[in-house]
């Protein structure tokens, strides 16, 4: 038994030490009806953005040190034994939500920063198929904000995700690189950002995951969204799966938190329904 895990897990619960484990932690979504198992390959919470919602606490710039590729398998298998065997579920996890329902490349950091980016992917294919897990019914996911596309490594780690049945999320919070200095706090063209959603998108089935919300009590505006709505078409939207429209429902944990509130439900509704209209499908998440 894994030692260290807390009681019932709860939605709101995306503690990254939750079992434990330095690479592997679960999270509880109800939305995806299940529990996601999350890959972090940033313990040190470093990141090469510094988004204004994030809710890493203690978030720094800067990328992983080495992964320790054998722990990482060691923690990965045990954990989903655990999951599948050995009553993890019953004992941490709500009734109706006892499924695993991804394998998530998700950390406190930018996955993709990681030397080894491309070897944790193929390590996690190899791990669920040893588990017994079937690509179709446990995917894997990387949630990434897809700014290392130049990389060979990321590249080539995504073409792999791709030959596993997985699919990468695409972080895309505007289409000015005034938006992206403000938002993900970094100095972006959003012409690399549509070269490197193309690249992404060539290689890897892709949702975009945009996150909108309200900044110094202001709504996302016309010229913000027809920006963001250019950048989708230069990327080609025939290219992507859809969007993951998502709210700020967990508190930021970065300094300019106090800027940022919440959409109601209508309101992102309608900008869903903006973004419907270039023929993609709109995913929303309060
Ligand atoms: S890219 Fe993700 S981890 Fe990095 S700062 Fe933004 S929200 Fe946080």
């Amino acid at each position: 038994m894994i030692s260290g895990t807390k009681g019932v897990l709860g939605f709101a619960d995306h503690d990254r030490t939750a079992v434990g484990m330095r690479y592997v932690y679960p999270v509880v979504s109800r939305r995806a009806g299940g529990v996601s198992v999350g890959i972090n390959l940033n313990p040190n919470n470093a990141c090469n953005w510094q988004c204004i919602y994030c809710q890493v606490p203690g978030l720094v710039r800067g990328g992983p040190p080495p992964i320790d590729l054998p722990l990482l398998q060691e923690e990965l298998t045990a954990f989903l034994h655990e999951l599948l065997h050995d009553g993890f579920m019953e004992r941490h996890v709500p009734e109706g939500l006892r499924r695993i329902c991804d394998i998530a490349f998700s950390g406190n950091g930018e996955p993709t920063s990681s030397e080894s980016f491309d070897e944790a992917i193929e390590l996690v294919g190899r791990v669920r198929e040893a588990s017994g897990l079937l690509a179709e019914s446990v995917p894997i996911r990387l949630i990434t904000n897809g700014s290392l596309m130049g990389r060979e490594g990321v590249r080539k780690g995504i073409s792999r995700l791709a030959g596993l049945g997985g699919e990468a999320w695409f972080k895309l919070d505007g289409g000015r690189a005034e938006d992206y200095l403000d938002i993900n706090g970094v100095s972006l063209d959003p012409a690399r950002v549509v070269r490197n959603l193309r690249s992404c998108a060539d290689r890897c089935p892709t949702w975009v995951q945009t996150c909108l919300f309200v900044r110094d009590g202001r709504e996302p505006d016309e010229a913000m969204m027809s920006s963001y709505l250019d950048l989708l078409d230069r990327a080609g939207v025939e290219r992507l799966k859809g969007v993951l429209l998502y709210g700020v429902v967990r508190p930021s944990m970065q300094p300019g938190a106090a800027r940022i509130a919440a959409l109601t439900q209508d309101q992102l509704g309608s900008y869903a329904k903006m973004i419907e209209k270039k023929g993609l499908t709109v995913r929303v998440s309060p």
